[in-house]
């Protein structure tokens, strides 16, 4: 089993100061992947740090193990370059946890491409006099411990938003997710709601 050695594992990601990467100047997105690759070990050593906190045994395993996938998170890519020196990966290993740089930017890239496919088709079912509105919502920068709150909250208030008579009148549908970035200030973080709606 891949996690069974958990110390070794959890040495592992505690000691590790760099990934080896990709070569940077043999392809144009090299640096990109390295730097998503780098964000993604920086993460892992947070969750590691914050599992070394937790009293309760069983919990604190959960985290180190999660901080382990996390690491292991695209270690190896099967990477096809083209002649215009762009890297695609063609195979690789990924953690699938919602809060993984690389498995996030799969992830918004799938949605993104889902969105644009069904928009057009859909104004057309719909009316074709309708447009679309795409908005930001944020708050700004609570302390990372509050984020779950301010997430709770954030959707509550969308959803009420959404209730308004003003709004439910013109508003067909539409799309909303969650985005939280790190700002410059320490342990504090932006979330933001990105919405598209189908105006009639
Ligand atoms: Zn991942």
């Amino acid at each position: 089993m891949l996690y069974e050695n958990n110390k070794a594992l959890g040495d592992k990601v505690k000691h590790t100061r760099s990934a080896r990467t990709l070569e940077a100047d043999a392809t144009r997105n090299g640096k990109r992947l390295n730097e998503r690759k780098a964000r993604g070990i920086a993460l892992s050593k947070i969750f590691y740090a914050q599992a070394e906190k937790i009293e309760n045994e069983n919990l604190a395993l959960k985290m180190k193990k999660r901080a382990g996938r996390i690491y292991g998170c695209c270690s190896h890519r099967e990477i096809a370059i083209n002649s215009e020196r762009y890297a695609y990966t063609l195979h690789t290993h990924r953690c699938k946890d919602r809060n993984c740089v690389e498995c996030q930017r799969v992830r918004a890239f799938v949605l993104q491409e889902k969105i644009r496919a069904i928009t057009p088709s859909l104004i057309e079912r719909t009316d074709k006099s309708d447009g679309l509105i795409f908005g930001t919502l944020t708050i700004k920068n609570p302390h990372i411990n509050e984020l779950k709150d301010y997430l709770k909250l954030m959707s509550r208030a969308f959803a009420r938003l959404m209730t308004r008579k003003k709004l439910k009148g013109v508003v067909r549908g539409g799309f909303r997710c969650f985005e939280v970035t790190r700002g410059n200030i320490k342990d504090h973080c932006h979330p933001h709601i990105h919405f598209l709606l189908q105006i009639a």
